[in-house]
């Protein structure tokens, strides 16, 4: 048995889970991990990895959301086995969808006297928690002291339903118990009765509340294991309270809490507007609202790889326990366990995110690369079709850390020099190096093949026999080429450049650096 078998799965199903967003906004890379441990897990079991949209809360609808969610788990290979998109045999996967299978089960909690009509109005609700210390909860306290069908009888709580006065169903919390869970990461976890609030089940509108959807969901799905954020740890004992209800405490899943992703600064939760503030995307994807406030970069938009955005991710509370740090889908299902998830937050690092993808992009073929540099370059107005490219990609490939700096980076083979580097001219243009540079273009003339060991063979012998260092002049040979002082090899460029603009270009600045230095500073 390895460490991961589903342990608690006596019954010995087959292993499902499921990521179940809330199509509120866009889904934030916290979200992201959270669709990929699940994906992990349910591959190394070879198990089945649902996506539920959790949309039962009106009011936090946001439309594109859930289009959003989808364009992002296929963006990271993430592909659901089941879902709104897919379908399955446990349809439909948008509990929106559900609404009548949640009324039934509602019903038969309140059969049981597991659950209540509550008939309360804001103000009495309101008055309420100013009992005792201003804190009170609807709970084993309180809860007979208001307007229930616990307190109303059964006829007049048929009346007040029967003429249409607005109600909700509150979950009974039995008093003076210890509610005991297992958490795969966390390890035993305990509440105790009276810390918990007769919660909502089922809202004034008719739909339920995401503790119950999201409970009588996981069993109805047959999911084995709910993997999630932490955020949801406390939630857990009115769903296990909700699974006692139910009479499916022999079959609840295993819950496994995630860590927080924290700040760069490693001092609380990453959040949205972190992004903004660090200058790095924390979304997969971008997400245009007409509010620009409310609109974010995505590290697909920034150019990212999104192998690399799902390595950096896995490694963000979980560590395959080896050195071992790039790993591709296919190998984190082989190294995958929840065992080796911490507890403790993780720290937010874009510095390893660009890392990861330096070592993605070093792995494609020019063909991959030219393919995902093509929309920067568009979106810069440069060609795409331009036939130096592919020689381009080559050249650049490992000197961008994203696919958005490679129309920057290489701007100067397309466009032409915009500017030279003055500085730099200024330093190093005189009569010994301009005497270098025409004998230089004097013999690049007589080369037939223009190829960079060829032309670095010339131009060493000249630089060796003036005895002039490398460093006076290939610096200014870069400026004229590239305007910059740094960049790729020179002689690659020279020969991605052709032969004829390289001359071209060498001779042009050579008339500009001599009005450079000629200029008063
Ligand atoms: N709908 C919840 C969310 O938005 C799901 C939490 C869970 O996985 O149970 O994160």
């Amino acid at each position: 048995m390895t460490a991961d078998s589903p342990a608690n799965d006596a019954t010995g199903r087959k292993v499902r889970v499921r990521f179940a967003p809330s199509p509120t906004g866009p889904l934030h890379i916290g979200g992201v991990r959270t669709a990929l441990y699940n994906y992990l897990f349910a591959k190394k079991h070879g198990g089945d990895f649902l996506l539920r949209i959790e949309d039962t809360d009106q009011a936090r609808y946001v439309p594109g959301a859930e289009e959003y969610i989808m364009q992002s788990l296929e963006w990271c290979g993430l592909i659901p086995d089941e879902g709104p998109k897919q379908g399955g045999p446990f349809g439909p996967y948008r509990q929106s969808e559900r609404k009548e299978l949640y009324q039934r089960q509602v019903q038969s909690l309140i059969d049981q006297g597991w659950a209540y009509y509550a008939f309360d109005t804001i103000e009495e609700l309101e008055s309420m928690r100013q009992v005792g210390d201003g804190h009170a909860k609807y709970d084993g306290s309180t809860r007979m002291s208001m307007r229930n069908s616990l307190v109303l009888s059964k006829d007049q709580t048929e009346q007040l339903i029967s003429d249409g006065v607005p109600y909700v169903v509150r979950i009974k919390v039995p008093e003076q118990r210890q509610i005991n869970f297992v958490d795969r990461i966390r390890g035993q976890v305990s509440f105790d009765s009276k810390e918990l609030d007769d919660k909502v089940i089922l809202k004034a509108d008719g739909l339920p509340t995401y503790h119950l959807a999201n409970v009588v969901d996981d069993h109805q799905m047959k999911i084995t294991h709910v993997i999630r954020g932490e955020e949801w740890l406390s939630s857990t004992a009115h769903h296990v309270l909700l699974y006692e209800a139910f009479g499916w405490l022999d079959t609840m899943p295993e819950f496994s809490h995630l860590p927080l992703i924290l700040k760069p600064t490693g001092k609380g939760k990453l959040s949205k507007r972190d992004g903004q503030k660090f200058g790095f995307p924390v979304f997969p994807l971008a997400w245009i609202d007409d509010n620009p406030e409310e609109s974010f970069e995505g590290f697909k938009s920034v150019g990212f790889h999104p192998a690399a955005l799902v390595n950096f991710l896995a490694f963000l509370g979980w560590n395959p326990g080896t050195e071992q740090e790039v790993f591709n889908l296919e190998q984190l299902i082989a190294a995958f366990t929840l065992d080796n998830i911490g507890k403790s937050g993780a720290r937010f690092d874009y510095d390893k995110a660009l890392w990861y993808n330096t070592q993605y992009i070093a792995t494609m073929s020019p063909d991959e690369l030219l393919e995902a540099v093509k929309p920067f370059l568009l979106q810069e107005g440069l060609d795409p079709e331009d036939p130096k490219l592919q020689a381009v990609c080559l050249l650049m490939q490992d000197r961008i850390k994203t696919f958005a700096e490679f129309p920057e980076s290489s701007r100067y083979f397309f466009t032409g020099v915009k500017a030279y580097d003055v500085s730099l001219v200024r330093k190093k243009w005189n009569e010994s190096t301009k005497n270098l540079m025409q004998d230089l273009v004097h013999h690049l003339q007589e080369v037939e093949q223009f190829e960079a060991e060829v032309v670095r063979e010339v131009a060493s012998e000249i630089i060796n026999r003036r005895g002039v260092k490398f460093g006076d002049i290939l610096p200014l040979l870069r400026v004229a080429l590239s305007g910059e002082a740094r960049g790729a090899d020179i002689f690659s460029i020279m020969e991605i450049l052709t032969k004829q603009e390289t001359l071209e270009r060498l001779s042009g600045a050579m008339l500009s650096f001599t009005q450079i230095v000629e200029m008063p500073e």
